[in-house]
């Protein structure tokens, strides 16, 4: 065997694999693809995005944005292809994703430390220095030795995916072009819809036939990605203060704003697909096409690909792991990715890096390192081993998970700016004790 064995070629293990290689580790990379498909990966590349082409906002006083910027000082992979493949998305780094995906593969299939298998693994090896980075959809026979070498249950939840919609099939004489206040342009295209509209469209959407197998029926949504019935099911108004929302925009036709908004967003850059952004559902895929070609604009609509549910696996990682992503009981199995429990595209890659480095630290003898608790990635790496395991949720990167600041203020703005800043200090302070620039 080579150094570094890694399973899965998603956004994790690539990221993974590219830091662990670039610190001159041996990497054997295995993806099951395209012999062994998962339920929502199409391809065979490597990092293939299963649903939004967004990484996330890219603003560098969010704080996703500050988790990218750290990556980029860390030379990420993923985020430099992110940047090569990006499409128009305001302040979004949004992709065109077989760009994205063609790119990663062809970094790491030349990357002299790299070997790429497609294979499925089934077994957790146990002689050599391992990184298991096969996420929310981990075939099932490597889900039992999970499970098996962790003694427990997997903990599961359910994620949904929005529809994508042909270009040319979209009524342009209804639909306009605006990014909510102006920011970004006229990224987005806006469905408007006037009171009555909205009305006859939510008692269809309330009415419509879901998919419900029993499995499903007590599942536990991460919060920021609910299906749009589920969250019309809350209240009649609740989808206009969610992604209906039609404040920050006038639809040109009538000077007006109108009653509710479905934004559509780019999903290449030629512009020849959009996903309805936030309308990740459940509907059965013929009551797709009927209650969503009510909405002004989509009349015509051709659905590429409908939305779907789909499951989500991550281990009970403040139990399992330390803060350097290695299982407890055995300092050579490192997990990484949504896997370990965060959310995200960025925040899987980010996991995946950070376990590729103290991998290939662990092989040369040096200390392995975590990162301060005020940067994004040690934010991260807190919820990921050290939240309270009784009800440990997956996360993604957000204010809320950076420790306040030494000198408080009220000022929203000044205290993001104040957050933003400390993590980059600390951060390069990290990077440059660590020697890991
Ligand atoms: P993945 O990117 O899924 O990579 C894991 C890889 O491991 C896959 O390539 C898989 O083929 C491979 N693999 C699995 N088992 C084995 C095995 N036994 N042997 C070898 N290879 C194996 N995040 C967002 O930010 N935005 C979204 O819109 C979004 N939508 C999602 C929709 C769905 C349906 C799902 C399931 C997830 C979604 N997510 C989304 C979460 C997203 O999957 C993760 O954010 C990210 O892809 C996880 O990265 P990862 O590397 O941990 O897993």
């Amino acid at each position: 065997r080579d150094d570094v064995v890694i399973i899965g070629g998603g956004l994790a293990g690539s990221e993974a694999a590219w830091q662990a290689a670039n610190r001159g580790a041996k990497v054997t990379l295995y993806e099951m693809r395209p012999k062994e498909m998962t339920k929502a990966h199409k391809t065979g590349g490597l990092a293939e995005l299963v649903c939004s082409n967004s990484l996330g906002s890219a603003d560098p006083l969010n704080a996703p944005g500050i988790l990218k910027e750290e990556m980029r000082r860390l030379g990420s992979l993923i985020i430099t292809s992110a940047e090569q493949a990006r499409v128009p998305a305001g302040s979004a780094l949004a992709v065109d994703r077989d760009q994205f995906s063609l790119k990663i593969t062809q970094a790491l299939e030349s990357h002299p430390n790299v070997r790429i298998l497609h294979e499925e693994i089934t077994e957790i090896p146990t002689d050599c220095l391992c990184i298991i980075a096969t996420g929310p959809l981990t075939s099932d026979k490597l889900s039992a030795s999970i499970r098996a070498v962790t003694q427990s249950h997997h903990l599961y939840f359910f994620d949904a995916i929005s529809p994508i919609i042909d270009a040319e099939s979209i009524n342009m004489d209804i639909v306009f072009a605006a990014s909510r206040y102006d920011k970004g342009g006229a990224d987005y295209l806006n469905c408007p819809m006037d009171e009555a509209q909205y009305n006859t469209f939510y008692d269809a959407l309330m009415a419509a036939e879901k998919v419900q197998p029993k499995e499903f029926e007590k599942t536990p949504y991460f919060e920021a990605c609910i299906p749009i019935e589920v969250m019309a099911e809350r209240g009649r108004q609740t989808m206009l203060f969610g992604p209906l929302k039609p404040v920050g925009l006038e639809d040109p036709r009538t000077g007006r704003r109108p009653t509710a908004v479905i934004q559509l967003r780019t999903e290449n850059v030629h512009r020849t697909c959009y996903n309805m952004v936030g309308f990740q559902t459940k509907l059965t895929y013929p009551e797709q096409k009927r209650v969503f070609r009510m909405i002004p604009g989509l009349e015509q609509a051709e659905f590429l690909r409908y939305g779907s549910l789909h499951r989500n696996t991550f281990i009970n990682s403040p139990q399992l792991l330390l803060n350097t992503l290695q299982f407890k009981s055995r300092g050579t199995l490192f997990f990484a990715g949504q896997l370990v429990g965060v959310e995200g595209y960025t925040e899987s890659a980010a996991m995946g890096g950070f376990a590729g480095i103290n991998a290939a630290r662990a092989l040369t003898g040096l200390p392995l390192v975590t990162p301060p608790a005020t940067t994004a990635h040690g934010c991260l790496v807190g919820h990921v081993a050290s939240s309270d395991p009784k009800h440990f949720q997956p996360m993604n990167t957000n204010y809320g998970l950076f420790p306040p600041l030494a000198q408080p203020t009220r000022d929203k703005e000044k205290k993001r700016q104040l957050i933003a800043q400390r993590a980059r200090e600390d951060f390069e302070r990290w990077m440059t004790q660590s020697a890991l620039s």
